[in-house]
């Protein structure tokens, strides 16, 4: 016997709040949470000594169903900010069952995705309201603030698909960092990256 369909579930993007109404999971992250992602560690730890203590981002998201057909839903929402040269980022994955895509919609503020492959490949993609980006499977994707405002966006992803957070840091971050450049945001080549393992030594 198949189990009868779930009932539909209605959320509200509070994108002003930077809220997800109607959702069921959320995290916060600190910047004391965030040691080793920005790769200029003195400004990391004069950022740490600065510290008011808020979110530098936090995501709320809807778990329905959790196997393969479900999706989960939510908003990821980043506070402005740089650390060194490197603007406010989410720490980023590769989906642990890495041929999960995803695909996020720009809510609010200036925003861009840095996309890796394991195999090489390094994209940045802007992602601003009106703007969607497809992350297809393979990539390992982060989420960036380029902007003086609140960043946000709505995501959505194969319920199944996990998260591998610890790859980038076990390659010495992404392959390309998004850094200030004036007014803007310039991408650069990141020295420290190491290449990704995704295999288990
Ligand atoms: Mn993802």
């Amino acid at each position: 016997m198949t189990a009868p369909p779930v009932p539909p579930v209605a959320l509200t993007l509070e994108v002003g709040a930077g809220r997800l109404g109607g959702s069921n999971g959320r995290y916060e992250k600190f910047l004391p949470d965030l040691a080793g992602l920005y790769r200029d560690a003195d400004a990391y730890q004069r950022a740490l000594e600065a510290d008011d203590g808020r979110p530098v981002y936090w995501v709320e998201s809807s778990h329905t169903e959790g196997g393969p057909g479900g999706l989960i839903t939510g908003i990821s929402v980043l506070e402005p900010g740089t650390v060194g040269e490197e603007y406010v980022m989410t720490r980023g994955h590769l989906h642990a069952i890495a041929d999960r895509s995803e695909l996020y919609v720009g809510l609010a503020g200036r925003g861009v995705m840095i996309l890796d492959t394991p195999s090489g490949d390094s994209q940045v993609v802007e992602i601003n309201p009106g703007q969607a980006v497809y992350v297809p499977g393979g990539w390992v994707h982060r989420s960036v603030n380029v902007g003086t405002e609140r960043m946000s966006t709505l995501f959505c992803y194969a319920a199944d698909a996990g998260q591998d957070y610890s790859i980038i840091e076990r390659a010495g971050g992404m392959a390309s960092l998004v850094v200030t450049d004036g007014d803007g945001w310039a991408v650069r080549r990141n020295q420290d990256h190491l290449g990704y393992s995704t295999g288990r030594a």
